[in-house]
């Protein structure tokens, strides 16, 4: 047999099933050892190891391959699935997500055409049906499952700009100076990939207004309404309001049900709202149309499976366009996004008619009109086995243990025994804790530079993984709670070894005290 029958079938299909079991074994032998979130393993110790692997030969055999991989990969690899690893938005993943992993890759569909992913295509369109119904979108609703929230946020800007360029009264206007007019309204705590998106869509980085936020980091909607008054004065075009439901640092939701009266008060026409509140009616756009919503949740979306905490996104509902991560809150492995939006119909700004693939005249149900990428991954069977196993009601409820862990550290952090070492920014509202190690005697000019080095030495050890982050100027740290295996007692520890290390720092360098 030709090396290359050996490669793509196996020998037989029993050496073929016999293959991915050895290598499951392989993997679930060596998580059930783990000891730590992480090796501590240095850029330089690792370059030692990939480094002299000889990509040109010899091959080894099975059992030389998982070897390797152990050596290369997983002995160093950061476990999101131990409780210890603490710092981004990363999950541990839900077990049938990852059975489903072996099939998307197996049978390597592409999600584009029918042609390419037959039975796929309804899949995911039913799951978009259904994350659509628990937004609280009706049947007009459609989206597409994207690699992530950067790029459903940026899908969903690009529809809010050909909406915008439909809505310009003046429709003899040079597209480059209608563009050059665009500004999207968003938060100094959004997500950066708002910005980039406005980068890349050619309008730069400073089409987006930051709005002032309020005390809980929100955006304050009557600032949000005098930022589209202020635009309209200067013959600015208001292409989208951004909201954040989740910001990715202190987990703030943005007020969207106020957000949404003020983005209706453009249109100059009443909505279900409370609009006179914010002094408007603006000056309406042309088309009659309010300012284009997106909500971002790319981590608070995990809450439309909540049971306890649906409210929070209470408002959700009067977007224009929204993005979820399902790779974030719903235990998904990477990559699983989607955006979804309110009216199928401006998925258009996306369509692209080729020959070969998706003629204008083609009949069978296709997903590339949808998406801006051709060849896509079937991500979507990941959720789909997830909920078929487990239910909506169990993501839901692990979301929300994280969510309750990170209240009861707050508590435990402002605690007596606690205080005395540690400063919280602000009670949590989702699964991220926002804190530095500051006792009493350390001057405030030396915190910053003592927190990125505790957070250095965290992540060195490897015993204990934290993320660090800026808060009013200054290097916080942060623990993002996404394990809903966690226990109090073993974060406390987490926090315990943050105090040592914060201490021994102290005793032994020259940081003042
Ligand atoms: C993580 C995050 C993003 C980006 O999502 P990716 O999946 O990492 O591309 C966007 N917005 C918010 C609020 C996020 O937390």
């Amino acid at each position: 047999m030709p090396p290359s029958d050996h490669l793509l079938t196996i020998d037989s299909i029993d050496e073929y099933a016999a293959t991915l079991h050895r290598g499951v074994d392989h993997l679930a032998r060596h998580l059930s050892g783990l000891e730590r979130p992480f090796s501590g393993v240095t850029p330089a110790e690792s370059a030692a190891k990939v480094g002299p692997v000889d990509l040109d030969g010899p091959t080894l055999d099975l059992e030389g391959v998982l070897a390797e991989l152990s050596e290369v990969y997983l002995d160093d690899a950061v476990w999101f699935h131990d409780p210890r690893y603490a710092a981004h938005l990363n999950c541990p993943v839900a077990v049938p997500a990852l059975l489903a992993e072996v099939f998307v890759s197996a049978v390597n569909s592409s999600l584009d055409t029918w042609d390419q992913s037959a039975g796929g295509t309804l899949i995911e369109r039913r799951l978009v049906d259904w994350t659509a119904g628990r937004i609280g979108f009706d049947a007009e609703a459609d989206g597409i499952f994207t690699s992530g929230g950067t790029q459903s946020n940026l899908q969903a800007l690009l529809l809010a700009r050909g909406q915008a360029c439909l809505a310009e009264s003046d429709p003899t206007a040079p597209l480059a100076a209608t563009l050059a007019r665009l500004r999207i309204f968003a938060t100094a705590e959004s997500h950066f990939s708002v910005q980039k998106a406005a980068s890349v869509m050619g309008l730069g980085a400073e089409a987006v207004v930051l709005v002032p936020t309020d005390h809980l980091h929100r955006m304050d909607p009557f600032a949000l309404a005098d930022a589209l008054a202020s635009a309209a004065a200067h013959d600015l075009l208001p292409m989208a309001v951004v909201a954040t439901a989740g910001t990715t640092d202190l987990g703030a939701i943005d007020p969207i049900d106020r957000i949404a009266d003020v983005c209706a008060a453009q249109a100059g026409v009443p909505g279900p709202g409370r609009q006179d509140e914010y002094g408007v009616p603006g000056p309406g756009r042309q088309d009659g149309q309010s300012t284009w919503l997106h909500v971002d949740a790319a981590y608070g979306g995990g809450l439309l499976a909540s049971t306890r905490r649906r409210h929070l996104l209470a408002g959700i509902e009067r977007a224009d366009s929204v993005t979820i991560d399902f790779h974030k809150t719903w235990f998904q492995p990477v990559s699983s996004s989607a955006i979804i939006v309110r009216d199928a119909e401006t998925m258009r700004h996306v369509t692209w008619h080729a020959d070969y693939l998706n003629p204008k005249a083609a009949q069978l149900p296709n997903q590339v009109d949808k998406s801006m990428q051709t060849t896509r991954r079937f991500d979507a069977l990941k959720l789909w086995t997830t909920l078929r196993m487990t239910g909506a009601d169990a993501i839901g409820d692990m979301f929300d243990t994280t969510i309750d862990l990170a209240r009861e550290l707050f508590w435990v952090l402002t605690d007596d025994e606690w205080a005395a070492d540690f400063e919280v920014a602000m009670q949590p509202t989702l699964s991220t804790v926002v804190f530095r190690f500051r006792p009493v005697e350390i001057d405030p000019a030396d915190a910053s530079a003592l927190n990125t080095r505790i957070r250095r030495e965290l992540f060195a050890g490897g015993e204990g993984i934290v993320a660090s982050t800026t808060f009013h100027g200054e290097t916080w740290l942060k623990l993002t709670l996404l394990n809903p295996t966690a226990t109090v007692g073993g974060l406390c520890d987490l926090l315990d070894l943050v105090r040592t290390t914060g201490h021994r720092l102290l005793d032994t360098t020259e940081v003042t005290r």
